[in-house]
């Protein structure tokens, strides 16, 4: 039973599905996370998302992704996932401590990499994240990233199983549903997510949900920020593409020699 393996501290966070609790493992005196779903209360597509999370989650042993420690369905109906504590807190809270202030750039492209290792890892394993953002992306005290939340997250089968499974056989399908939510999606919430980094506001940004659709639609590449390299700024606006196909894959990012040569510089 999760209260007789962990004693709980406090609620850090308000989950979609319940709250995230700061928790002590009793035998090893480590700090970790629950993570509580109400599962008698969700509806089955919600409950299944739910145990995805979990079993996806136990799967993938990357430095960058939160590390995945046990799960718990309880008689009352709630399953705990117990995962690694990120003390740093999530990225988001974090680009709001700079109150404006920009960060350097080598600090921008080391988390932009290790995001992009994190994502490089799950797509190698045709699995989408769906639901990148600075929210969702955690940071150790040592200021590590680690991507979380796969709360939504999917695997690939094949080129046409998100099709197959959202409308049967896709006999009458348009090219442009083919590319929703693959892979190079999750690229272009990176580039948000870079975008993010660089300007400490969102890429796109309005005030209502009609107004943003707009702007995301439209295609205009919002407007760059100064202080940072011409190679970053190209990249960034390549993750940006519009057109999916033109965007780059996370592996070909990591491929580039901006990139290539950053790494170099901070390992
Ligand atoms: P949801 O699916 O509801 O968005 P998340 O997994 O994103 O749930 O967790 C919600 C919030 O709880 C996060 O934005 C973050 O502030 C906090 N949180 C979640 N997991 C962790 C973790 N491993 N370490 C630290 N904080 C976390
Ligand atoms: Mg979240």
């Amino acid at each position: 039973m999760v209260d007789t393996e962990f004693e709980r501290i406090k609620v850090i966070g308000k989950g979609s599905y319940g709250e995230v609790w700061l928790a002590k493992h009793r035998k090893d005196k480590k700090q970790y996370v629950l993570k509580k779903m109400n599962l008698g209360k969700a509806s089955k597509r919600e409950r299944k998302s739910a145990e995805q999370e979990a079993k996806l989650l136990s799967k993938l042993k990357h430095p960058n992704i939160v590390s995945y420690k046990d799960s718990f369905e309880t008689d009352s109906g709630f399953l705990f996932i117990a995962m690694q504590y990120c003390e740093g807190g999530d990225l988001y809270a974090r680009l709001k401590e700079q109150k404006g202030v920009p960060l350097e750039e080598r600090q921008v492209v080391e988390w932009f990499v290790q995001i992009a290792m994190a994502l490089q890892y799950m797509h190698e394993r045709n699995i989408l994240h769906r639901d990148l953002k600075t929210q969702n992306i955690f940071l150790t005290k040592s200021k590590i990233i680690k991507v979380g939340d796969l709360g939504i997250a999917r695997v690939l089968d094949s080129a046409g199983d998100m099709a197959t499974t959202l409308i049967g056989t896709p006999y009458y399908m348009s090219p442009e549903l083919f590319s929703l939510f693959g892979i190079l999606s999750d690229v272009w919430a990176l580039g948000c997510c870079v975008y993010e980094m660089t300007t400490l506001k969102h890429a796109f940004n309005a005030k209502d949900m009609n107004s943003l659709v707009y702007k995301i639609l439209k295609g205009r590449m919002p407007p760059m920020p100064r202080q940072y390299s011409a190679d970053l700024l190209v990249l960034m606006k390549s993750m940006l593409h519009q057109d999916p196909e033109k965007r780059p894959s996370v592996n070909r990012i990591l491929r580039d020699p901006y990139i290539k040569r950053n790494i170099a510089l901070f390992l």
